[in-house]
């Protein structure tokens, strides 16, 4: 048996490397299990930031992100945070509104903050604490500029679609990987609420599907929502003065324009260039027993399935199901992982790929409803 950096009889050191929602619940996992946890993230520790950064304001928890919840003992916090959407509520251009719900009757998802439930998984149990720091060759450089040899039984690299420790893995002979960026982009606008109301109905993900782009809506706890829309980048390259997007809404979104307001939209719309979604598919997710990738250092997925965070999330749940059947061994626990997971992972990168078309298209078609109403018998 190899012996831990900490000497024979210390507890096994797992370096967990990225801070965000997969790394930060990866981090719940192992301390769960016992192992001295050290968290490494570039980022200002965002329980203390003023303005928090990431991929998107709010994000949809589903099922299998819940079960990985569930497991650290995080599950009915996180879920007393966020808000039910039982249905899809689809905009027609005319401004007629249908629900499609997602499930049997009494069945939704959840609309989660991001950084809320960020700081919650970061403050989760029995975590040491956080480095914040940046890594280089599994060398960390402080902020200050000095280094840090980590020695640790073993890496887990949590560092998201652009991972450092992935480029690793680039230098390995039969290591797979492929990277795609899709045409659209993203821009993320506030819908404010109305009277101290939310300006639409709250429980359901609002959908304005409109062929080639669409624009979605998930609320907040705050009352407002969070439109985001997605559009071909030389669309959105196209709309340069603010009466030109008012144009453009009033052409495609009419009913939103004065729940977002004018002068909002014309402001806001320029405030944040358009940013890319890529997908990243790779195989295998480890190197021997001592370095292993999860959550979208493995599998970066596009938005449109709502499942990124969800299949990070049961990531954690799968590993840490491996680690009990092989009794902790990282040698055998490993492999084990990259051979469950990575097919499982790669059909929900291709469902997203595909969800891509038919949340823009197909959700307002005939043929879609039709599909719903087979789903729910
Ligand atoms: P990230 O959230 O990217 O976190 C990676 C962390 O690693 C960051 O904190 C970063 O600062 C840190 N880091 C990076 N490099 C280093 C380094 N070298 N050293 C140390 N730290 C480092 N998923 C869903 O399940 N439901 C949704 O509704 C949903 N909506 C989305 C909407 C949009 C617009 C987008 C873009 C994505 C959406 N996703 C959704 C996907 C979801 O955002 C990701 O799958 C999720 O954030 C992955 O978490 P992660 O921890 O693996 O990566």
């Amino acid at each position: 048996m190899e012996e831990s950096p900490g000497g024979p009889s210390q507890k096994k050191v797992v370096a967990v490397v990225g801070g965000g929602l997969v790394g930060a619940l990866n981090a719940c996992f192992f301390a769960k299990r016992g192992f001295d946890v050290e968290l490494f993230e570039t980022r200002e520790d965002i329980r203390q930031a003023k303005i928090v950064r990431g991929r998107s304001i709010n994000l949809a928890l589903s099922h299998r992100g819940r079960q990985a919840l569930k497991h650290v003992g995080m599950e009915e916090k996180i879920v007393s945070q966020g808000i039910p959407m039982h249905a899809r509520m689809i905009h027609s251009l005319n401004g007629k509104q249908s629900p499609i719900p997602y499930g049997k009757k009494g069945q939704y998802i959840l609309s989660v903050d991001r950084a809320n439930l960020n700081k919650e998984l970061l403050t989760g149990k029995n975590i040491n604490g956080m480095k914040l720091m940046c890594r280089v060759n599994f060398v960390f450089l402080r902020s200050d500029g000095s280094e840090e040899q980590v020695e640790a039984d073993l890496i887990v690299g949590c560092d998201g679609a652009f991972s450092a420790i992935r480029k690793q893995f680039l230098r390995r002979s039969r290591f797979n990987y492929s990277q795609t960026y899709i045409p659209h982009g993203y821009m993320e606008l506030t819908m404010p609420p109305i009277n101290g109301e939310f300006a639409m109905k709250p429980n359901y993900l609002h959908i304005w599907p409109r062929n080639t782009f669409m624009m979605i809506a998930l609320p907040n706890l705050d009352k407002t929502f969070t439109c985001t829309l997605f559009m071909p980048f030389e669309e959105f390259e196209k709309i340069t003065t603010g009466d030109e997007v008012i144009e453009f809404f009033q052409k495609y979104f009419p009913d939103a324009i004065p729940l977002i307001g004018v002068d909002a939209l014309k402001r806001d719309y320029f405030r944040l260039p358009a940013q890319a979604m890529v997908s990243v598919k790779c195989s295998p997710y480890h190197i021997g027993s001592k370095c292993v990738l999860m959550g979208d250092a493995a599998h970066a997925v596009v938005p449109f399935y709502g499942q990124g965070m969800n299949a990070g999330f049961e990531d954690c749940i799968v590993f840490d199901e491996i680690m009990e059947q092989f009794n902790e061994d990282f040698s055998a626990v490993l492999p084990e992982y990259t051979r469950v997971r990575v097919p499982d992972d790669h059909a929900i990168a291709d469902l997203a790929m595909y969800n891509y078309i038919e949340m823009r298209a197909h959700v307002n078609s005939k043929w879609f409803l039709f599909r719903k109403h087979i789903d729910n018998l």
